[in-house]
């Protein structure tokens, strides 16, 4: 039974590429840098349409490529999401919801099938090893001072291994910098909250900060939640000024017009959307699934903004036709040249999950928790629109029941066993960062 259901698997998804990798070796491949900015939100992105200047640097990486306004995480949670986009499996088939679990061995991951295609592969990262370090020949874990959870600041580790390799690369950029807590330096908060003198003032916002904001027991006002955003974009404004830098450097080494660049977030934030602040992991709303994705470099439409929904599973897919590698076996996503060529034309269904719930977003709109939003007009999803719409919730409840029982038959495939393992240093980072209690 396993074997006949990733037989099919792979002849559902492999279609249409011909060149195995053997035969590529004119022009040179390109080199593949991903970047996860943990936690960053799409619509707090200049490109995005957001007022502040707090992204000119992934502005001027969309500028030079294809910017997907409608990109959907599958998981409010880290590990969860990580996962889904580097196996291209969602989070009930590969069964990894929790820090300190590891994918079943026998799935071949985004690194490892890049790997194995003859790429230098090397994570420099914050997240934990165990569940992610297979095919990453290099991983250096990006030590941050733990009061402040930023992992960038010196970016030479990468650029000296890029310079280093003989051979094309694959580099994955992951940090919590725009995380909690938010800890900006002064010459960023200056940036967008000279003025502030309210109860926050001088405090890092942390974990217990937002709880307190969310039961009531720090009393706020408006003016005190905005510099929540506040910091949260000063944050963000010194991670782009560290792009700016890692883009530059990587140019001067003439690495950059022969590199694919891909930047996403494995999931957004809350900022009041739907009543809480700062706590993601805990709801499917739009402002924890909806999420940036850049792609930049050879190959990739120049200037180009995408509409439509698409999926962090479908990044894997797209890098392996990029890169003509022939999809893994079990993969779920679907690569994203159909859209960007324009011949692809029917809307994707994006899932999302966490514990026992599901959403649906298809055609403009999110079936969750039986109701209905319409994201046309109401794009947070705050106003319940099935009673008016029983067709749609008719449609999408069923497609919902069909991926359901679809997610059932590949976990019985690929589904990890689930065990989890922490070292007593991976325990102390994610009780840094709000994860352990
Ligand atoms: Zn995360």
């Amino acid at each position: 039974m396993k074997k006949r259901i990733l037989a099919l698997l792979a002849v559902l998804t492999v279609g249409g590429l011909a060149a195995g990798c053997g035969q590529l070796s004119e022009p040179p491949r390109p080199n593949v840098l991903l970047i996860s900015a943990d936690t960053l939100r799409f619509d707090h992105l200049g490109v995005n349409g957001y007022e502040r200047d707090t992204t000119p640097a992934l502005d001027a990486l969309a500028a030079r490529g294809l910017n997907f306004t409608h990109a959907y995480s599958h998981a409010p949670q880290t590990a969860m999401s990580h996962t889904s986009l580097l196996t291209s499996l969602y989070p009930s088939v590969h069964g990894v919801f929790e820090h300190g679990q590891e994918p079943d061995p026998d799935l071949v991951t985004l690194p490892e099938a890049l790997q194995a295609a003859g790429y230098a592969t090397g994570a420099f990262t914050q997240l934990n090893g165990r569940t992610f370090e297979p095919g990453f020949e290099t991983w250096h874990y990006l030590e941050s001072e733990l009061e402040s959870n930023k992992g960038l600041a010196d970016l030479s580790v990468l650029t000296d291994w890029v310079g280093a390799r003989e051979k094309p690369w694959f580099a994955f950029l992951h940090s919590y910098d725009v995380h909690l807590p938010y800890s900006p330096e002064e010459e960023y908060i200056e940036m967008w909250a000279p003025d502030y003198d309210g109860v926050l003032k001088g405090e890092f916002v942390r974990r217990r900060t937002v709880d307190a904001v969310n039961d009531g027991s720090l009393v706020t006002t408006e003016r005190d939640r905005q510099y929540i955003v506040d910091l949260y974009d000063a944050e963000l404004r010194r991670l782009d000024d560290i792009y700016t830098k890692l883009f530059a450097d990587l140019e001067a080494m003439g690495e950059l017009d022969n590199t694919i660049v891909i930047l996403f977030s494995d999931h957004g934030e809350e900022f009041g959307e739907h009543g809480n602040w700062g706590r993601h992991s805990y709801t499917l709303h739009e402002e924890l699934l909806r999420v940036p994705l850049i792609f930049a470099g050879p190959g990739i439409p120049v200037g180009q903004t995408e509409d439509a929904a698409v999926r962090l599973v479908d990044v894997a897919p797209t890098i392996f036709d990029l890169l003509q590698i022939e999809h893994p076996e079990h993969i779920m996503g679907e690569a994203l040249q159909p859209i960007w060529d324009g011949t692809e034309r029917t809307p994707r269904q994006v899932v999302a999950e966490r514990n026992n719930e599901r959403a649906l977003i298809h055609a403009g709109f999110k079936y969750y928790q039986d109701k209905l939003y319409d994201l046309r007009a109401d794009p947070w999803g705050t106003v319940d629109v099935a009673a008016e719409n029983p067709d749609v919730v008719e449609r999408l409840s069923v497609a919902l029941t069909d991926w359901t029982a679809r997610f059932a038959e590949m976990a019985a495939v690929v589904r990890t066993d689930g065990t989890i393992r922490l070292t007593p240093e991976e325990e102390r980072r994610l009780r840094a960062l709000g994860y352990l209690q």
